[in-house]
């Protein structure tokens, strides 16, 4: 470890930035949320710190650096662009003993800035010791998306209340109530903003500690790719102690959940009435034993993913539940493959339709066959060949344009376009299996775009990964 992570206190000390240009001020508005009494020392100022001497925020030295004109000071900061005085104002404050910072120079100084993530009072600071802060910053940004945006209430809401677990809470149970608490209700509530039921919460728990009450989180998942889980999702992932996934989930979303997260598969082959009856009592049975579960779909759990009859179960059962949405497959597809759901000309409305449904002819047809519209149908490859011929049978033209997407937003996705008559031998031929959609409309006819994807966007398969197919004749 080249430099040891400390947090300074400089709430009313004295701190010296030499250089009144745009870094220096920069350093200035840091020092300054702090806390720190700061005096710029520099022939002249940029304008946004002129206006801060102007309002009484800082004290300007006017004039060139001299070790003889620095003051006493907790910190010192060099921000000049002439190197001899930079490297004069590091040996200046070495020899007295007082912690120096170069800007852009980590020889120099005898401690470096990190990238800061501020929830405050929760702060992360991310050092790459000098070697790339590009890459440090970069670190942060991953983090900062790990990170409630309401962590500091969080801190504020345990902090107020210590004393009071204090006095309730015997000592050697009080490392295991405050687990429970972070990782609990209240603590959901008060990361949601709900920071009056979450007193109410905390107030119960404290009154019976040994009680926790599990929950149940219904997540979506969205369609594959991790890159498109919602910041909440990967939020209360990391909080559940089980998990309970079914087929659509893949590893590389699993792999985001807490490493010591119970892992429990409870896939089931579609229109299983039986296995989501067990699915639904399994989840009571482990909420009811005080554990928090986490309920991962595919897409959104309220889409085709029987999310209502789970959450029916939980309420009838009394067992408190969050339901967190996620981008459905007919989204992940739609950007994925360049199909924009709807169109100013083409598309003023779109259906998500079961393709179960084709089976049990429960569906309007000709509503579904009418113009300027676009229809997705789900769960579809097996149903391929009725749905067209439903489809045409209520008026649908023959070359109206459609497109199947193969395991949208992964890897080994594959885009088949073709006219509607044609596009179940079209499966057939390049032998589509689940998951997939259909799009039916004009939409899927508009050309993908020819422009490059921007480099280095996480999460978008490279085009090369894309396989689209053409037409058959
Ligand atoms: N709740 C899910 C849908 C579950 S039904 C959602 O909101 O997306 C299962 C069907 O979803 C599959 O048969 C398929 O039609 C579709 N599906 C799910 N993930 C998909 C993906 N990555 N690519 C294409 N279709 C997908």
């Amino acid at each position: 470890m080249d430099y040891l992570p400390v947090f300074l206190r400089l709430t009313g000390e004295a701190a010296v930035v030499v250089g009144g240009g745009r870094v220096a001020a920069r350093k200035v508005e840091w020092l300054l949320e702090a806390g720190a009494r700061v005096a710029v020392m520099a022939p002249q100022l940029a304008p946004a710190l002129t206006q801060r001497v102007a309002r009484g925020e800082l004290e300007h030295i006017a004039g060139p650096f001299t070790p003889a004109r620095l003051p006493g000071a907790a910190a010192i900061i060099a921000a000049s662009d002439d190197r001899a005085v930079n490297e004069l104002v590091s040996r200046t404050a070495r020899e007295r003993g007082i912690p120096v910072n170069v800007v852009d120079s980590p020889g120099l100084s005898s401690f470096i800035f990190p990238a800061i993530i501020d929830r405050s009072p929760i702060v992360v600071a991310v050092s790459s010791a000098g070697a790339s802060p590009m890459l440090a910053r970069r670190v942060r940004a991953q983090i900062e998306a790990l990170l409630p945006a309401r962590l500091g209430a969080l801190a504020r809401f345990l902090g107020a209340r210590r004393a009071a677990v204090k006095r309730a809470v015997a000592p050697e149970a009080r490392h295991r109530f405050w687990e429970r608490l972070i990782h609990g209700r209240a603590a959901g509530e008060v990361l949601v903003g709900a920071e009056a039921a979450a007193a109410a919460t905390f107030a119960r728990e404290l009154r019976t500690p040994g009680d926790a009450r599990g929950e149940v989180y219904l997540i979506g998942a969205g369609p594959g790719d991790p890159d498109l889980l919602t910041l909440r999702a990967l939020q209360l992932l990391q909080q559940a102690d089980v998990i309970l996934y079914d087929r659509l989930v893949p590893d590389a979303i699993l792999e985001r959940a807490r490493r010591d997260a119970e892992r429990v598969f409870v896939g089931k082959e579609s229109g299983d009435h039986a296995g989501q009856s067990r699915i639904n009592e399994l989840l009571v049975s482990l909420a009811r034993a005080g554990r928090r579960v986490a309920r991962l779909k595919g897409g959104d759990g309220y889409i085709f993913g029987r999310g209502g009859e789970e959450i029916e179960a939980l309420a009838r059962a009394a067992i408190p539940y969050r339901v967190v949405p996620g981008i459905t497959a007919a989204l992940g597809a739609a950007a994925a493959a360049d199909i924009p759901l709807t169109h100013r000309r083409l598309a003023h409305s779109v259906t998500l339709v079961s393709g179960h449904a084709a089976a049990e002819d429960s569906l309007d047809w000709r509503a579904l066959a009418r113009a300027h519209q676009t229809v997705v149908f789900y769960m579809a490859v097996a149903q391929l060949p009725r749905i067209v011929a439903r489809l045409r049978a209520a008026g649908a033209a023959g070359d109206l344009p459609a497109a199947i997407v193969e395991r949208a937003t992964l890897p080994t996705q594959r885009v088949l376009r073709s006219p509607l008559a044609s596009v179940a031998a079209l499966a057939a031929r390049e032998q589509v299996t689940a998951p997939a959609l259909l799009i039916v409309g004009e939409v899927t006819a508009l050309a993908p775009a020819a422009v490059p994807e921007p480099a280095g966007l996480p999460g978008n398969p490279a085009p090369g990964d894309c396989v689209t197919i053409g037409a058959v004749a």
